[in-house]
Parts: structure tokens; C-alpha cells; sequence
């Protein structure tokens, strides 16, 4: 299958996932996950109209990122970030995913506020028991409150990264819980909105529950190298 038709088909399943829960196509953003894949079927996704790309090893945004020259491509980090290499992705990632403790809050701050930009960022919450990464739910009224203190973080939504399921009904309460935990936090703290869930295996449910970013790779570029 080429890449035309690969986007072709995620394009026409977020669509109909999109009327069947009454949402409007624009108010989902498709992420193409690109991390692995060469920087020549990235730009060539971008002729055939994608705009936003993931990359979850730093290093590897930053190269991407200077190969392709500024404004070529809207770069999103999505992997877990080490505070060393928060220099690779401040000001070279449109939006930072995957948030999730106060010392990486403060060092984006610093390395933002020394580069005279703000840095957009989602708090990453648990994906289950499995996963050592993310915020439990429970702590992130707190999370929310220490973090509005570094200006130069604006903290616009939360990402989750459920387990992986064979049959994507299992994700379903999984994102439903991300946005019941978005709904109770954005009383207090109207930045947050953005929910950034859904995979190849899943977006259409995580569209049906509200996601308003995906992130999604192999249904886009087809099986990641190794
Ligand atoms: C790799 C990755 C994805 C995309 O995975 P696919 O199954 O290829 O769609 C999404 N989110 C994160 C955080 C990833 O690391």
C-alpha cells in the first residue's frame, strides 16, 4: 500500500469516526507518529498534507527537526523526556506530550524562559500499571497548581497511554477516565483541554470519547523499522 493510500485510509476512519459521534473533523488533530521512519517519508506525507509529526527520542527530533529547516513540519515530542535532553525539544517542538513530574516542569521553564519562548506541554496520566510513566489521576489537582507557577510552561491538556488491547473496546474506559479527569480539572484550570489518546489500534474509539489528539503511527507510515 503507498503512503497516499495509508493516509487516504486513516483519513476516511477518523472521518467516520467524527459523525458518528457528532464531532466536527476539525477539532481533531492527526499526529502522525514518525519516529524511526527517514525524514523522505516524512516530507512526504507533509506533500500529501499531514502537518504534525511525533518523535519520542529527542535526539532524533532535534536532527529531524534541523534536516528538515525550521517551518517545515510541526514537530511533537511524545516519548518520555529526561530533563538533559529537554535542550533537543524547547523551541523545536510545537508541543510537548508527555509531562509528568515537577523537575522537568522547572528545566523546560529555565530552558524556555533562556530562550525567550513558552513551552506548550500535556500532563502524561498513568496508563495502568504497567507503565512507570504518568501522574496517577489523583494527584493532579496538585500537579496542576505547583506547575502554574512556572510561567513559561503552559500546561494545555493531558495525554494517557493505555495498555495495549488486541480489541480496541478495551481502551474505551481508559479514555473515557482521561476525559472525565480533563472535565474535573478545567473548572479550576482553564488551560486544560486538550486530550491527546488514540493509537492505530484505537483512535476511532478515543475520537468516540473525546480525544481531540491522535497519535498514530503504523496506520499512517506502515510497519515501524526496527
Ligand atoms: C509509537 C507511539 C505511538 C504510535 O504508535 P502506533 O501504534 O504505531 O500508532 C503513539 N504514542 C506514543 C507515545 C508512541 O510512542
Amino acid at each position: 500500500m503507498s503512503l497516499k493510500d495509508r493516509i487516504d485510509g486513516v483519513e476516511q476512519r477518523i472521518g467516520e469516526a467524527c459523525r458518528r459521534s457528532g464531532r466536527k473533523r476539525g477539532d481533531v488533530l492527526l499526529v502522525a507518529v514518525s519516529k524511526k521512519f527517514p525524514l523522505d517519508m516524512i516530507l512526504e506525507a507533509r506533500r500529501l498534507g499531514l502537518q504534525d509529526f511525533g518523535e519520542n527520542y529527542a535526539q532524533e527530533l532535534r536532527d529531524k527537526q534541523k534536516e528538515a529547516g525550521d517551518g517545515a513540519v510541526r514537530w511533537h515530542f511524545i516519548g518520555a523526556l529526561q530533563r538533559n535532553k529537554v535542550k533537543y525539544v524547547v523551541g523545536k517542538a510545537d508541543l510537548v506530550h508527555a509531562v509528568d513530574n515537577m523537575a522537568l516542569v522547572a528545566e523546560l521553564d529555565k530552558r524556555a524562559a533562556a530562550a525567550a519562548t513558552r513551552v506548550r506541554a500535556l500532563v502524561e496520566i498513568n496508563g495502568g500499571e504497567d507503565s512507570k510513566n504518568g501522574i496517577r489521576g489523583s494527584g493532579l489537582r496538585e500537579f496542576l497548581e505547583g506547575a502554574s507557577g512556572f510561567r513559561n510552561v503552559l500546561l494545555e491538556g493531558l495525554m494517557m497511554m493505555p495498555p495495549y488491547f488486541e480489541d480496541p473496546e478495551m481502551s474505551r474506559p481508559w479514555f473515557s477516565g482521561l476525559r472525565e479527569m480533563r472535565d474535573k480539572v478545567s473548572g479550576e484550570f482553564p488551560g486544560i483541554q486538550e486530550l491527546s489518546m488514540g493509537m492505530s489500534n484505537d483512535f476511532e474509539v478515543a475520537i468516540e470519547e473525546g480525544a481531540t489528539i491522535l497519535r498514530v503511527g503504523s496506520a499512517v507510515f506502515g510497519p515501524r523499522p526496527k
